[in-house]
């Protein structure tokens, strides 16, 4: 595999096609939105320069890992004469299937399509192509430069052959690849997302504060980041979308997103993308403080 395409050039696909890049593929970056990729070159620019100011990579690698990404806002140019794509658009069930639908007529017939998902079923977006056999759940983990596992989700009919070159080609990136097959939330979410819940439940029982919630886990557990930030970095609409697939996927109340989730997204609190979650970013990304409503 020498060159690959990322649909999104956001949070996930900049960073995609940044450590693609990096370890030397010819990269296509496709975002319909001008303004994203303009931002998601930026991003990476900035991101190189931080592992240049770290001393892990030289400028040197940082001209040849921008050299080998082109940016393009249409999925049939972006997609020309690429081995792989990886799918990193909004999450939105009815998005992906359109995509799909449009990659598998405007590839090559041995294109490996891949999707980063957070949730929705790989074997529901392989049933929109023609070759469900090369659809495969490829999910990084954000920040995508830096985080080493990828999850790696075999829909109901993805090949052997497909699964293998996609964990190999993972060992490439110098990621840890991890097979899992394809229920809602695969495994990461759905370990992750009830424990996020459970600590959002806790803190809309008044047991206790959201700075008492955090520390109980960053010190008791050695978590890096309490779970009611990491929901904030996460973004607190993608908690509770990832939630909804879980409670419609399994039929099970113990998914069921928490009303003080829901209110928060309602209310437009998404997390640090919407500069206020559970902490307050208007002024950084860094956690100022903690909300005062929580406090009560
Ligand atoms: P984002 O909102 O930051 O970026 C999505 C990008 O997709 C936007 O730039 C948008 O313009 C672009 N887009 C929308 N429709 C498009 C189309 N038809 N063609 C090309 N580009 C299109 O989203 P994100 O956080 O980067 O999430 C992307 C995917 O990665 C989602 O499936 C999400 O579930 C998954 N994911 C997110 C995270 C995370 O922490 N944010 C982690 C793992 C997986």
């Amino acid at each position: 595999m020498k060159k690959v395409a990322v649909i999104g050039a956001g949070t996930m696909g900049n960073g995609i096609a940044h450590t693609f890049a990096q370890s030397g593929f010819k990269v296509h970056l496709v975002d319909i939105n001008e303004t994203s990729l303009h931002s998601g070159i930026e991003t990476i620019t900035k991101n190189l320069d931080r592992l240049i100011a770290k001393e892990k990579i030289t400028e040197t690698i940082k001209s040849q890992t921008l050299a080998n990404i082109r940016t393009f806002t249409t999925i049939k140019e972006g997609v020309e004469n690429t081995d792989l794509v990886v799918e990193a658009a909004t999450e939105n069930l009815d998005l992906k299937l359109k995509i799909f639908k449009t990659l598998n007529d405007v590839c090559s017939k041995s294109t490996i399509l891949a999707t980063n998902t957070s949730s929705i079923s790989i074997t529901q977006i392989a049933a929109a192509t023609s070759r469900p056999e090369k659809v495969i759940g490829m999910h990084f983990m954000n920040p995508v430069p830096i985080m080493k596992l990828v999850e790696i989700i075999r829909g109901y009919n993805t090949s052997e052959a497909v699964t293998k070159t996609i964990m190999k080609l993972s060992k490439t990136l110098e990621k840890d690849p991890v097979e899992v097959n394809d229920y809602p939330g695969f495994v990461a979410n759905r370990i992750l997302m009830p424990m996020i819940n459970e600590s959002i439940e806790t803190l809309y029982n008044g047991v206790a504060g959201v700075y008492e919630i955090d520390t109980v886990m960053k010190l008791g557990m050695a978590h890096p980041m309490g779970p009611l930030q990491l929901a904030d970095f996460i973004g607190l609409d993608v908690c509770l979308s990832i939630l909804n697939v879980m409670y419609d996927g399994f039929k099970n109340p113990k998914y069921a997103p928490c009303p003080l989730l829901v209110n928060m997204v309602q209310a437009g609190k998404l997390g640090v993308k919407s500069g206020e979650g559970f902490y307050d970013y208007s002024k950084s990304r860094k956690a100022e403080k903690v909300s005062k409503q929580f406090l009560k």
